[in-house]
């Protein structure tokens, strides 16, 4: 019932949400990031939910429960982050770790597609926590500025018990901005809400804004893992901030995609060199490469290694006699 909105907060896709819980995720848009702002304090927020993205990325392999619930859970960090970035190129997280779960990557680009996949060994338990299956290990945030020469990187070492509780940990050692996120992903879907505390407008209302962050703060960090996988942004956002003004902004869809091609492998076969390259067609009978993120099979055999290699400049000259 439109009445029951709060004044103040604007509906764009979420007319339709309904307050009812339950498995049906259908009556909202999925696959969507929605940021919001309130008109009472500088706070802003966003909210991702992922349906069809996170479909794809679970066809790819039959992950364990724990490595999915990770892997789902920083999709919707990766989409949180990129919306805060105005760039154009991607941002990637990567945990990279000596544990039972090696890799763990997402990346999202600025057209607003997401891919991902993780590395693991072994048996893993269904509800082993993220220290126990990374052990010694960091994560890693990268964003890459399409034309700029240095990608920016942040890192951090694990020591949060949960990817949200790394990101946190992250934005305290590298920025001043408090912010908080919260995470939750399983087999159907991939959720995030994400809070920071924007730069005071004056030193004056310094306390008023510490008192706004707190109480806004506090009242999102009442959201249940179930709210966040079962309810649209206007649902979700009204539940949490009734007595707050929030303003809901932009909406961004977003979906799947990998950009792997035969052309990249073929760039990466020829940071082989030509001997090494020969000699692992040799050895296998062709060069196959399948990509992580979807699964696309490369196939290159005899002729397509030499042909690959037939217009290389050949960087060092030939030693030649020397004639006396
Ligand atoms: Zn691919």
């Amino acid at each position: 019932m439109p009445g029951s909105l709060l004044p103040g907060i604007f509906f764009g896709n979420d007319m339709n949400d309904t307050t009812t819980t339950g498995n049906n995720t259908t009556d909202f848009q999925s696959d969507n990031l929605q940021r919001f702002i309130f008109d009472n304090a500088p706070v802003r927020g966003e909210w991702v939910h992922l349906q069809e993205t996170w479909q794809q990325v679970l066809s790819q392999r039959d992950y364990p429960k724990a490595v999915q619930k990770l892997l789902g859970e920083m999709m919707a960090a990766a989409a949180l982050l990129a919306a805060t970035v105005k760039m154009k190129g991607r941002l990637v997280l990567q945990i990279k770790s000596t544990g039972p779960v090696s890799l763990l990557m997402v990346e999202c680009t600025s057209e607003d597609t997401l891919r991902a996949f993780a590395q693991w060994q072994g048996d893993i338990d269904d509800d082993a926590a993220l220290t126990e299956v990374t052990g010694e290990g960091h994560l890693a945030i990268t964003i890459e500025v399409e034309g700029a020469k240095q990608p920016y990187q942040g890192v951090v070492g694990i020591q949060a018990d949960s990817i949200a509780g790394l990101l946190e940990a992250y934005f305290k050692q590298s920025e001043q901005l408090d912010t908080r996120i919260w995470l939750s992903a399983d087999e159907a879907s991939a959720a995030g809400l994400f809070l920071q505390q924007l730069p005071s407008e004056d030193e004056m209302s310094n306390h008023d804004d510490e008192e706004n962050w707190s109480r806004i703060s506090q009242l999102a960090a009442t959201v249940t893992a179930i709210e966040l996988l079962e309810l649209g942004a206007g649902t979700l956002l009204h539940r949490l901030f009734h007595e707050e003004e929030c303003r809901l902004l932009a909406d961004t869809d977003l979906s799947f995609a990998c950009k792997c091609s035969r052309e990249k492998v073929a760039a990466t076969i020829n940071l082989l060199g030509k001997q090494d390259a020969l000699d692992l067609v040799e050895d296998q009978g062709s060069i196959e490469v399948a990509c992580e993120f979807c699964n696309e099979q490369y196939h290159f055999d005899k002729v397509d290694v030499t042909q690959l290699f037939a217009n290389e400049v050949v960087a060092t000259e030939p030693e030649s006699p020397t004639l006396h």
